[in-house]
C-alpha cells in the first residue's frame, strides 16, 4: 500500500453505502428514509419552523377555488378505499429489528380529523385522506390486501397450499407485519409463492419478512418475478447514486416533519418504510410477453410490461377470479414520466400501449382490478373505466406535447403550455399526485429532444453564480430587488418574485434576508401545489434557505443481499466514477482482475485521468494480477474486508506490483450528500440557528437500516 489511509475497504464501504440507498431506497420510486428521523409537527395547527408562514390570501383563493371546482361530489374512491374492510392495523407504529422506527402512520393522522387545511391543496388532502384508510381487507374472498404499512400494499392470494404474496414492501419488518396480520386474522397458512410485480424496492426489499429460508429451499416457495428483474433491481440508480440521494430532499421533503405545513403525504401513500432491505433470487423468470402457469394451484397469466413504470414490470391476471393485478402501472394517480430525485425519463407512450394490452387482453371481462398501491375497482365498468382513462392520460401526454413541440414549444415553455385533457381532470382517475402534467410534459420534450431548447442563448449559459451578479448590478443591486422581490411577494406573484429573488440568492449567498424572502416565495408556491414532489420540492428549498443543510454524513448500511446483485463490472464502473481525474494525472496503470467462481475477467486501466474496465478481456503485460473468486469479492465490495487483507489470508492471490492499489485509491473522492443544492445554505452559512427541532443523528438521515 501507498502512504495513503484510503483502502479498497474503504472505497467499497463507500460504493456499497450507496448502492444500498440508491437501489433499494431510490428506485423504491420512493425515499422516506427520513420518515424514522421526521419528528412530530408539535400541532397541526402551529407551523414546525419558526420562519414558517401561513398561506398567504393568494395561496387561500388558490386553496377554495379548487375546493369549489373539484369533483368533490364522486366518493367512488373513498367507497373503494374503505370496502372489503376486515380489521384495522395493529399498530401504526413499527420498530425495525435494528431500534429505530421502521414505519409510522400515526403521524398523519391529522389527515383523519375530518378538518380542511389551508396549507395542503385539497386534491392533494383528500388523497392522503384516502392513504391514510389502513388495514387488511378483502378484495374479493380468497384476495386480501393490506394497505398502509409503507409505500405499497401487500397482497395475499389464497393459493391451494399457503399464501400467494404480491409484492413483498419495503422492508423486511413491514412485510412481516402484514403477514402476521392476516395469519392472525384470515388463516395461518405458511407462504407458497412470491409474485415481485417491479424492480423498485418498495416492491421486493421486504421479501425476507415473507419467505422462510427452510421452505424456499426445500423447493416449497417460489419467487416469481418479470423479465430482466435482476439486472434493474441495482443497476439503474448507482452511478448518480449521490445527486440522486441529495435531490431525495427535494421530492420527498426528507427534512420535512409530517405537518399540514410540510409533509403531506407522497401520494403514492403517506411515505417510505425505513428498515432492511433485501432481496432473494427469483426461482422462475417470466419471459415471454404473456405467460401462462399455475402458482399453487392459481391459474395466472403474466403480462411483461418492460419500459413501462419500471424497466422491468409485469402485470398478472387470474382468470378463474377475474382479478386483474395492474402491479404499478395502473394506480390512482398519473404515474413520473420524470422523477424528481433524478431519473432516466419514461416512455409515456409505451406506458400507454401497454395499458392497452392489458385492456384488451384481460380488461373485456375482468370484475375487479387491484394494484400495488392504492384500493381496487370493482366492477367491469368501472376497471374498464379506469384503465381507459389512463390509457388515455399517458398518451395524451405523449401526443400532445409533441404535438406543441413539432410547432415550437420549447422544454423551457411546455409546462405553462401543456393541460390535460379537461374531461380528465374533471374526474379522480388520473390526477397527478406522482407525476404532475408539468414535470412530465418536460419529460417528454426531454425524451425526444434533450435538454436544449436550440437557441443559443441557452446552449452553454454562463453559471448561475456568474451571471447573477450583473442582473443584481443591472436591477439596481439587493435594495430594488428586496423591495421589489416584496411587493411581488405580496401581491402573490411568486413565480415574478423567484425569478429576480434567485438572482439575488446567487449573487449575495451571505445575504440572509433575500435567502429568507424567497423561501416565503418558495413556500406559497409549495402550499399551492396538488402534486407532492412539486409541494416538497418548494417547500424542502424554503426549509434550506431557513436553516441551512445538515453537514454531510454518509449511510453506514450493509446489505448482502443488494451487493450479491450487483455485478463486478458495475462495481468497477463506479470506482472510475469516484476518481477524480486530476487526482489521477500521469498515472498509468493496468490491471488484471479474475474471478475464476463466476468465470470472469477484467482488463482494468488508468490513463488519461480516467478508469476503464473491459470484460472477458486481460492485458498481456498488466502491473498487477489480481485473483479472487466472485463470492470472497463480495466482502470487499460490502466493505468488510481489503483486497490486502484478502491477499493476505490468501482468499486473493496478486502477482505483480501491489503498490497500484494505494495509489489508485489515493485519487478517489468521498461523496458527502449535504452539498449545496442554493449557495451559502451549508449550516454554518446560515444566519441564525433556527434549527426548529434536533438533527444531531445526521447519519440517519439516510437509512441505516
Ligand atoms: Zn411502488
Amino acid at each position: 500500500m501507498g502512504h495513503f489511509g484510503l483502502s479498497f475497504t474503504g472505497i467499497a464501504a463507500m460504493c456499497f453505502s450507496f448502492f444500498v440507498v440508491t437501489a433499494a431506497v431510490v428506485s423504491a420510486e420512493a425515499a422516506g428514509q427520513g420518515l424514522s428521523t421526521l419528528p412530530y409537527a408539535e400541532s397541526p395547527d402551529k407551523h414546525f419552523h419558526p420562519r414558517g408562514k401561513p398561506p398567504s390570501v393568494h395561496t387561500l383563493e388558490v386553496i377554495r377555488k379548487a375546493r369549489e371546482t373539484l369533483p368533490f361530489a364522486d366518493r367512488r374512491d373513498f367507497e373503494e378505499a374503505e370496502k372489503g374492510f376486515i380489521a384495522p392495523l395493529k399498530s401504526k407504529i413499527i420498530q425495525s429489528d435494528a431500534g429505530p422506527t421502521a414505519w409510522d402512520i400515526q403521524r398523519y393522522e391529522f389527515f383523519s380529523e375530518g378538518r380542511d387545511f389551508d396549507s395542503i391543496h385539497p386534491s392533494l388532502q383528500r388523497q392522503s385522506t384516502l392513504n391514510q384508510i389502513t388495514g387488511l381487507f378483502e378484495v374479493i374472498p380468497g384476495i386480501y390486501q393490506v394497505r398502509g404499512l409503507d409505500l405499497a400494499n401487500i397482497t395475499f392470494v389464497r393459493g391451494e397450499t399457503g399464501w400467494i404474496v404480491f409484492d413483498p414492501l419495503t422492508a423486511r419488518e413491514t412485510a412481516r407485519a402484514g403477514l402476521e396480520l392476516i395469519n392472525a386474522t384470515i388463516e395461518d397458512l405458511p407462504v407458497s409463492a412470491v409474485i415481485i410485480s417491479h424492480s423498485h424496492a418498495d416492491h421486493f426489499g421486504g421479501v425476507r419478512g415473507v419467505v422462510d429460508p427452510e421452505r424456499l429451499a426445500a423447493g416449497k416457495t417460489e419467487i416469481i418475478v418479470p423479465r430482466d428483474f435482476e439486472l434493474h433491481t441495482v443497476s439503474e440508480n448507482v452511478f448518480a447514486g449521490n445527486a440522486m440521494n441529495r435531490r431525495l430532499f427535494y421530492q420527498y421533503g426528507v427534512l420535512l416533519p409530517a405537518s399540514p405545513f410540510g409533509h403531506a403525504g407522497q401520494g403514492l401513500a403517506q411515505n417510505v418504510a425505513a428498515g432492511a432491505i433485501g432481496l432473494l433470487p427469483p426461482t422462475r423468470v417470466v419471459e415471454e410477453p404473456v405467460e401462462e402457469f399455475t402458482v399453487d394451484g392459481i391459474p395466472m397469466v403474466f403480462q411483461n410490461t418492460p419500459r413501462t413504470e419500471a424497466p422491468a414490470e409485469m402485470n398478472t391476471y387470474l382468470p378463474d377470479q377475474k382479478a386483474l393485478w395492474m402491479a404499478e402501472n395502473v394506480t390512482s394517480t398519473v404515474h413520473n414520466i420524470y422523477t424528481l430525485r433524478g431519473a432516466q425519463v419514461r416512455d409515456a407512450l409505451v406506458w400507454s400501449k401497454y395499458i392497452s394490452r392489458a385492456l384488451f387482453l384481460f380488461g373485456q371481462e375482468a370484475e375487479v382490478m387491484f394494484a400495488s398501491h392504492h384500493w381496487p375497482r370493482w366492477g367491469n365498468d368501472r376497471v374498464q373505466e379506469v384503465l381507459k382513462d389512463q390509457r388515455d392520460q399517458y398518451a395524451h401526454l405523449n401526443n400532445q406535447v409533441l404535438h406543441y413541440a413539432n410547432q415550437g414549444v420549447t422544454i423551457n415553455q411546455i409546462h405553462n403550455v401543456y393541460e390535460p385533457p379537461k374531461a380528465l381532470q374533471d374526474g379522480w382517475t388520473t390526477r397527478f399526485y406522482h407525476g404532475s402534467p408539468q414535470h412530465n410534459s418536460r419529460a417528454v420534450i426531454q425524451r425526444y429532444l434533450g435538454f436544449w431548447d436550440a437557441n443559443p442563448a441557452t446552449l452553454m449559459p454562463l453559471s448561475p453564480q456568474d451571471s447573477a451578479p450583473l442582473y443584481v448590478e443591472m436591477m439596481g443591486g439587493a435594495e430594488n430587488i428586496m423591495a421589489r422581490g416584496r411587493a411581488l411577494h405580496d401581491e402573490g406573484k411568486y413565480f415574478l418574485a423567484q425569478e429576480i429573488l434567485n438572482k439575488l440568492v446567487w449573487a449575495e449567498p451571505a445575504n440572509q434576508e433575500a435567502k429568507n424572502l424567497l423561501a416565503d416565495v418558495f413556500e406559497q408556491i409549495g402550499y399551492q401545489q396538488e402534486n407532492p414532489g412539486l409541494r416538497n420540492s418548494f417547500l424542502a428549498g424554503a426549509f434550506e434557505l431557513r436553516s441551512g443543510i445538515p453537514g454531510g454524513a454518509s449511510p453506514n448500511t450493509s446489505g448482502p443481499d443488494i451487493i450479491g446483485a450487483m455485478s463486478t463490472e458495475l462495481f468497477l464502473d463506479f470506482i472510475a466514477i469516484r476518481m477524480d481525474g486530476k487526482q489521477a494525472a500521469g498515472l498509468e496503470v493496468a490491471i488484471n482482475l479474475i474471478t475464476p467462481d463466476n468465470g470472469e475477467k477484467f482488463a482494468i486501466e488508468v490513463r488519461n485521468e480516467t478508469m476503464t474496465n473491459v470484460e472477458g478481456f486481460l492485458h498481456e503485460n498488466p502491473d498487477l494480477t489480481l485473483t479472487i473468486n466472485r463470492t470472497d469479492l463480495e466482502s470487499i465490495m460490502l466493505g468488510q474486508k481489503s483486497f490486502i487483507a484478502s491477499i493476505e489470508d490468501g482468499s486473493a492471490t496478486a502477482e505483480g506490483n501491489v503498490d497500484v492499489i494505494g495509489q489508485i485509491a489515493a485519487t478517489l473522492t468521498t461523496f458527502e450528500i449535504g452539498f449545496e443544492v442554493f449557495p451559502g445554505t451549508a449550516r454554518e452559512k446560515v444566519a441564525g440557528d433556527l434549527t426548529p427541532y434536533a438533527v444531531a443523528d445526521e447519519s440517519s438521515y439516510i437509512r441505516g437500516e
